[in-house]
Order: structure tokens, then sequence, then C-alpha cells
């Protein structure tokens, strides 16, 4: 059995006709950048979410650039995130001219941790940037909580979390902002890069609309740079056709995922999933002490693994002298060191389900 991590020609493959339709429709009409689909899709997504706006962009990356400039982070700020997450999120916040801090994630969950947050806050600290992790709500109120009355915003990075929910809330609605990505491999996939930014604030939503393009605030000479990240007509036709299929998909990941922790029980470990929420599974992560033997045994049978993500932040040459990492990281070093992630998508078939958990029984009895 060929069985690859996801198989993104069968996620095409399922609403490849109505796709279609809406291209061609959107060519037809000549409008191509900040159309009526943009406008449509902004509405629904925020609707969707019960959040008050929605920002289309370019990318998740760009969102969270932008989301945390609409808030007034920039050159001499700090910005926390985690160290486990990937490098996108530091990539968005560095963009912004800010420094960049990291703080651990809880061992059991990969989440943020809001212990080691409250050790990496300082007095420079402007915002917190938790990411909602393969699929999974961070605690929001009790980042909220060690974050106290100081001037401090959140930024919730949603890009692995469409539909998740924490105590009631959607991710995208608990922060003063959040970034999202439609990257083809998302919950939710463009045709292309995509991604939004979402916000309660209608000040905040004001700001981004202008930041996405050139900063264009309708006064001239504009007191900001800016930057071009806009979601475009053909992506968003693609979203609004994708949308309405978003919940029967995250039904079907939470199925998965069911019949996956049920069949690992006393083999490898699925990371925690938090009662208080609703984990939409964009990954689905074990931990192993012989991580290297499962991917092994999995090769051997066809069925594609991954790490997400092998290493913490703060080991990435790339990032040496722009990241600071005052507080210790051993969780997220251990997180790295032992995670898989095991194929799981919607259109994934429960044979290919079965075949994966029959490999990592055998591989890790
Ligand atoms: C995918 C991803 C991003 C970046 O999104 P792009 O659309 O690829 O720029 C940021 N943060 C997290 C957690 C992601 O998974």
């Amino acid at each position: 059995m060929k069985l690859p991590f996801l198989d993104l020609l069968r996620v095409t493959a399922e609403s490849q006709t109505e796709v279609a339709a809406a291209i061609e429709k959107t060519l037809d009409s000549g409008q191509l950048i900040l159309g009526p689909n943009v406008v449509a899709f902004e509405q629904e997504f925020a609707e969707a979410l019960g959040a008050g706006h929605a920002i289309g962009v370019g990318s998740g990356t760009d969102a969270i650039e932008i989301a945390l400039r609409s808030l007034g982070i920039g050159y001499g700020d700090e910005v926390v995130t985690q160290a486990n997450t990937c490098p996108p999120t530091l990539a968005g916040i560095l963009r912004t001219g800010a420094s960049a801090v990291l703080c651990d994630a809880t061992s059991s969950s990969g989440l943020m941790d809001p212990e080691s947050l409250a050790g990496a806050i300082t007095a420079r600290t402007r915002a917190v940037v938790p990411v909602h992790l393969y699929g999974q709500c961070a605690d929001v109120p009790a980042i909220r909580a060690v974050v106290g009355d100081r001037e401090i915003v959140v930024v919730e990075d949603c890009a692995q979390a469409h539909l998740a929910t924490f105590d009631g809330s959607a991710a995208g609605t608990m922060g003063d902002a959040a970034a999202w990505s439609f990257y083809p491999t998302k919950n939710l996939g463009a045709v292309g890069d995509a991604g939004a930014i979402t916000t309660g604030d209608p000040a905040v939503a004001e700001r981004a609309v202008a930041i996405r393009q050139y900063a264009d605030f309708g006064r001239w000479p504009a007191g900001e740079t800016g930057v071009n990240s806009r979601l475009d007509e053909l992506q968003a036709a693609v979203l609004r056709i994708r949308l309405q299929r978003l919940p029967d998909w995250t039904q079907r990941r939470r199925a998965i995922a069911a019949r996956y922790r049920t069949a690992f029980q006393g083999s490898v470990q699925p990371l925690a999933v938090d009662n208080r929420g609703r984990h939409v599974f964009h990954l689905f992560v074990v931990r192993s002490d012989d991580r290297d033997a499962v991917r092994e045994e999995l090769a051997s049978r066809g069925i594609g693994t991954l790490v997400h993500y092998p290493l913490p932040l703060h080991r990435l040459a790339a990032f040496h002298g722009l990241v600071h990492a005052p507080v210790d990281l051993s969780a997220s070093e251990g997180l790295c060191a032992e995670i898989i992630s095991l194929p799981l998508y919607p259109q994934m078939r429960d044979a290919e389900v079965e075949a994966v958990i029959t490999a990592v029984l055998s591989a890790s009895p």
C-alpha cells in the first residue's frame, strides 16, 4: 500500500467541478483583486467563527505581521511566542521590526505554557502570540491571566485551528486579533497562498485593511509603510466553496483521531487533548522515545510521516541572534526529539486508517 502523509489530489478532486466553475466565473467577471468574492468570503468566514471582522490577506505569515502591526507592534517592542512552533510564526513577528522572545510549551500538549510565558515577559513585552498548534486551542484565558492588566495584546496564530474552540469560544475570537493561513494543506486550504486576519475591534480591522494594501489610509503621504498582501478573487472564490465543506471535513478528522486514540492505548503516546475545547486535528501527533524506529517501520510499509517540528526555533541557525530565549525550553526540546505526525486528513479511507494503526502497533507494541 502506498499511503502518503497527505494526498492533496483527493482534496482537489472532492470539489473540482464546483471550483473549476467558480474560477471560470471569476475570470469572466474581470475582477481579480479585492472584488465581490473577497468581500463575501471575509463575511462568511467571520460568520463561521463568530468573529467581528475578517480581512483577507496573501498568506498566514503576512497575517501575523499585519495583525501585529495593526495593533501597533513594531520596533522596540518584544513579542513572545513558543519555541516549538514553525518558522513562519517567528518570521511574521520579526517582519514587524519587534524582537522575538521564546517561551516553553506544555510537555503533554505542545501548547504554550502560561507559567513559562510569565517568566519571559519583560517591561518591553507588547504582544504574545500563542499558537493553536496541531488544531487545538491554547488556554488563552490562562494566558490573559498571566498578562494581567499590562499593555500586552494577544494575537492567536490560528493557521492550524480552523473551527477549533476553547470553553465555547472559537479560535480567532479570543485574542485582540488572530492570524489565519489557507495554505493548501491547512484544514481550510486555497489552491495557492492565502490568509486572513480576524478581530473584534473595528479600528484594528480598518488598520489591517490599509496595511495590506500599501498602508493606504486614504490620506497622502501615508504616515507609515504598508505591504502588498491582498487575498485574490480566485482564491476567495475557491475558499467560499471549501468553507461550506469545512464542518464535515472537521468531523471526519475528529472521527479518525478518535479511532487512533483508542487503538494506540498502551502504544505510542498521542499528545493530550483538553476536554474544555474542540480539537480539529490539523495534525495527529504522537510521542515515542524511539521515533526513528516507528518512522522507519511505517516507511517500510509505504506510509508517510512527518515531524512538526524537528527543532525548536532557538536551534535554527537562521534565527541566531534574532530570538531571545530567556527561560528554560526543555519541554519544547523534548517534544521536538520525540514527536511524529501520522497521516490524518478527511479524504483518508477507513482501510488506510487501519493500515496506519497496524503499522504503528507493530513498530511500538
Ligand atoms: C502554515 C503556518 C503558518 C504560515 O502560513 P503561510 O500561509 O504558509 O504563510 C504560520 N503558523 C503556523 C502555525 C502554520 O501552521
